[in-house]
């Protein structure tokens, strides 16, 4: 069964100003659906043809690079779709005590996720993730994923340059800025949170 480009959770221009519709459509019409492209024509007669996602992306770690990224990179991608939304909304009072836990407030979080997708050195993602009953922020650079790392990933913001060029150019903190403020969906993060087993990749 060979994987699908998941198609966007919203309009193309529900993301405007964070993200335009020009930013969504390359990014997920062009970016996304190469990595999608090449996982599917490296696994189309092997042994992984009918492995979901997760599975490619686990055997595939450390024994096919080219493979390995392909697949988390579909994933990630996909993943991120759902962790943006046209209005933020709210943590679930679970995520929100949690928050306040691990990092004092909302707004707290939100800072020290600007702060450490700026900080983050060239391309990768940076995430919220839960394990063990407790939150942090990680990060995976390239296209390493949380997907099969033992985490539950609750939220995550591509910080590779295609990202954010046409709308911010270089400015990965003005991006950072608009998605943190504005966009990130916090009921799938509270979903992720409640499900307590890390997200899968639509079938
Ligand atoms: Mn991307």
């Amino acid at each position: 069964m060979a994987f699908e480009l998941m198609p966007l959770p919203y309009n193309s221009d529900a993301l405007a100003p964070a993200i335009s519709a020009e930013t969504l459509s390359f990014h997920h019409g062009k970016h996304h659906k190469a990595y999608i492209d090449k996982a599917n024509a490296a696994i189309e007669g092997t042994d992984m043809a009918d492995d979901s996602l997760e599975t490619v992306i686990a055997k595939a770690r450390g024994t096919n690079q080219g493979l390995f990224n392909n697949a988390a990179q579909s994933w990630n991608h996909g993943f991120y779709w759902c962790s943006l939304a046209a209005e933020s909304g709210h943590p679930s009072d679970e995520l929100g005590a949690m928050i306040d836990e691990a990092f004092g407030s909302l707004d707290d979080l939100k800072a020290k996720l600007a702060d450490r997708g700026a900080g983050h050195f060239a391309s990768g993602w940076v995430w919220l993730a839960e394990k063990d009953g407790k939150l942090s922020i990680e990060e995976t650079h390239d296209g390493d994923t949380l997907a099969d790392s033992g985490f539950n990933p609750l939220l995550t913001i591509d910080v590779w340059e295609h990202a954010y060029y046409l709308d911010h150019q270089n400015a990965r903190p003005s991006y950072l800025k608009a998605v943190i403020d504005t966009k990130l969906n916090w009921g799938f993060a509270s979903d992720n949170l409640a499900r307590g087993s890390a997200w899968t990749y639509p079938a």
